[in-house]
């Protein structure tokens, strides 16, 4: 029950991207600064908001529930800015920005300015301000594993992520039985894929992913060996990146139709952006 409605909450972000709504210049007197007299006595911020969330079904029913209440999105900020003490104007804005992401779920992407009027750098200014952007991010996370109960340690690792507050599990694939992949001969696979939305920097992500393997008794001893539960994340919004221990989209997915499989149960249109084919066109070519 609790899914479908993530899943509509979510379905209904996708269609009308454009609309928002402002808030502008909100007044919160609290204590954020480099210097200790920032820290100690306080002083004004300016807060302006975008706060992207689709309006259509508030438009439709002039119901407040279908909407974000900017009211309430006002005290909130006013509480955590004074709750709060960050030195640097950045920090602040940026964890304001994820605080809010959480808190209001039908929110897809925030924009924030955080004004300092009286910054106190001794020379007249008018304000200085930082101001960022920060989204729910969409990702696909295979699943695999051939040691132990699979199926409950699947459910496990799900568990886990639902239940954090910066990430959200909106689709699970039905879970196949595979052959091994590789050259060392070993049990059946047990495959699935999940498509989630996070806060999370695709390394964030990662790290949690690579904790969540290490509570399943994860250990890295063969190179495609037997293993627990292996968690790699497959595609991240459209983002294509490469560091030593994190390639987006996964390098080798393309080639494994165990993988391919359940994602294209959950994604069949889901674009790779690299070699811009959908996960169903990925699956043919494998030909199988
Ligand atoms: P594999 O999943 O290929 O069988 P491992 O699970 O042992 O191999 O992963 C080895 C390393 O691969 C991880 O520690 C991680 O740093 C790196 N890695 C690189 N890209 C990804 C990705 N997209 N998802 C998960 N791990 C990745
Ligand atoms: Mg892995």
């Amino acid at each position: 029950m609790k899914k479908n409605k993530k899943m509509e909450e979510f379905m209904r972000n996708k269609v009308n991207k454009n609309d928002k709504i402002y808030i502008r210049d909100l007044v919160v007197f609290a204590n954020h600064g480099v210097m200790k007299e920032e820290q100690v006595l306080g002083q004004k911020f300016l807060v302006s908001c975008v706060l992207h969330t689709d309006l259509s079904r508030a438009g439709d029913t002039d119901n407040l529930k279908y909407s974000v209440n900017y009211a309430n999105v006002c005290e909130f900020i006013t509480k955590w800015m004074k709750e709060n003490t960050y030195q640097l104007l950045e920090a602040c804005a940026s964890h304001l920005c994820n605080e809010i992401l959480m808190e209001f779920r039908s929110i897809d992407r925030v924009e924030i300015e955080l004004k300092k009027p009286w910054a106190p750098i001794g020379l007249p200014l008018d304000t200085v301000s930082v101001s960022m952007e920060r989204a729910w991010h969409i990702a696909y996370i295979a699943l695999g594993s051939n040691i132990g109960d699979s199926r409950a340690l699947f459910c496990e690792a799900i568990d886990k992520i639902e239940s954090r507050k910066d990430c959200d599990i909106i689709k699970i694939s039905d879970y196949i039985t595979t052959k091994p992949y590789g050259p060392v001969k070993q049990d059946d696979f047990l495959n699935g894929a999940i498509m989630i939305r996070t806060i999370l920097s695709p390394k964030k992500l990662l790290d949690l992913l690579n904790n969540i393997e290490a509570e399943a008794g994860r250990e890295r001893v063969v190179h495609w060996g037997p293993r627990t539960l292996d968690l790699d994340i497959l595609l991240y919004d459209d983002l294509m990146m490469s560091t030593d221990d994190l390639t987006i989209p996964h390098i080798d997915m393309h080639n494994r139709d165990f993988v391919l499989k359940p994602l294209a149960q959950i994604a069949p249109y889901e674009l790779h952006p690299v070699y811009k084919k959908t996960i169903i066109e990925l699956l043919e070519d494998l030909n199988i």
